[in-house]
């Protein structure tokens, strides 16, 4: 139903940017790529989301309002994080920000000093490294290796640590790997940053994006005291969860305290969030949540078809669990030099096939590029089928 005819809207504007120039240059066009490189729902936002944001304009005064979010929409994330993430907080310990990727500059400008260190994953999200620079910070990128099952490895990060470290971030179900963390692990990354004394970050942007159980925050192996005592902040998304991406609408999660100095930075830098998009929130937490369920059945089948693929061509495949993304191992046979980069814009030269270069989110994934599963499912199967020719 939320299915729509094109998948990729900044492509969208790229590819007539092409038309033009080639037009311009009188050169045949490109026809129009096969997109697997944003991380972006494929759905359209549901009605009733969009319904409610025109109720506000309509029908209700769009004033400045609370720094933190309109109380109202606070209870509600209450709620859903009692319900699906299975902790206790109160309105206080939350604040609505632009989108996860607010949510993450906020809690970094509300924490760090000049010079403070912070542990980021490599690979890992992009713009950890951009935001941590500019709060002033510096960006220690750690491993996620695929020999280590594209997880953290708590003995690298002991040898990371020195007195200027004061941020672990970590983040599952995760981007660009769609690794899951195991239980185990997540109170290992929880007690490794209370024995530094160090802020745990957890970017939990995909949380509802779980193919095989359930997402573990940190935060459940906390009492609401300990909560209260210690230095974890979660960080949540509208984006991905109700295909709701250009609203940018996401919270944090954290202790009164760090809500209360969250707050002053949203105070000054955007006084808040508008109304019209507080309203749509709520509807999205109000309303049906079988669509979410829907989505999620369509990324955990492209997951599969995508598997069968890799596994039938004899490519590298391993499973991921969660978020909607996949990386590919581009190294050719025989071992030969890869760079994703160079291949990314190779394929889309001689395949037509867009995907994300794994230079894009470190170090560790310069011979892979990533491709993401919220695509249509033709799409899917005929660009994975490109890259493996394309790689062979
Ligand atoms: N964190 C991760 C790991 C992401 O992949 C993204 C978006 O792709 C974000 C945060 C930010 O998402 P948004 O700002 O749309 O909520």
């Amino acid at each position: 139903i939320y299915q729509m005819p094109s998948n990729d809207l900044r492509l969208m504007n790229m590819y007539a940017q092409h038309l033009q120039l080639a037009q311009e240059r009188g050169e045949k066009p490109l026809p129009t790529p096969i997109a697997l490189s944003l991380g972006e729902p494929h759905f359209q936002t549901p009605e009733h989301i969009s319904g409610a944001a025109i109720k506000a304009i309509q029908h209700e005064e769009i004033t400045y309002g609370p720094a933190a979010g309109w109380p109202w929409l606070k209870e509600l994330i209450a709620e859903k994080i009692k319900r699906v993430n299975s902790y206790d907080i109160t309105v206080d310990n939350t604040a609505i920000t632009m989108g996860g990727t607010g949510a993450i500059q906020t809690a970094l400008n509300a924490i760090l000093e000049e010079g403070d260190e912070v542990l980021i994953p490599d690979p890992g999200w992009p713009q950890y490294n951009a935001q941590i620079t500019c709060s002033g910070g510096i960006p220690v990128r750690y491993s996620l290796s695929p020999q280590h099952g594209w997880l953290p490895d708590i003995g690298q990060l002991e040898s990371l640590v020195n007195p200027r470290t004061r941020m672990l971030i970590m983040n599952t179900p995760a981007n660009p790997t769609g690794i899951v963390f195991p239980q185990n692990l997540i109170a290992d990354l929880l007690n490794f940053a209370l024995r530094y004394d160090l802020y745990l970050l957890s970017d939990e942007c995909y949380d509802e994006i779980v193919f095989d159980g359930k997402h573990v925050s940190p935060a459940t192996f906390l009492t609401p005291k300990e909560f209260e005592a210690g230095n974890v902040l979660c960080v949540y998304s509208f984006s991905k969860t109700y295909a709701m991406t250009g609203w940018r609408v996401g919270y944090i999660v954290a202790s009164k305290e760090i809500i209360k100095t969250v707050t002053h930075v949203l105070d000054s830098d955007y006084t808040n969030i508008s109304k019209i998009v507080q309203r749509a929130a709520a509807a999205a937490l109000t309303g049906p949540q079988a669509y979410v369920d829907e989505m999620l059945a369509m990324y955990r089948a492209h997951r599969d078809l995508a598997l069968s693929i890799l596994q039938r061509t004899n490519h590298y495949a391993y499973t991921p669990g969660g978020s909607f993304y996949l990386l590919i191992d581009i190294t050719p046979p025989g071992g030969l030099h890869a760079y994703s980069r160079d291949f990314a814009y190779d394929l889309l030269r001689e395949r037509n096939v867009l995907v994300a270069p794994g230079t894009s989110f470190g170090q560790v994934t310069s011979k892979y590029v990533r491709i993401s599963l919220t695509a249509p499912t033709e799409d899917i199967a005929r660009g994975i089928e490109e890259i493996c020719a394309f790689i062979d």
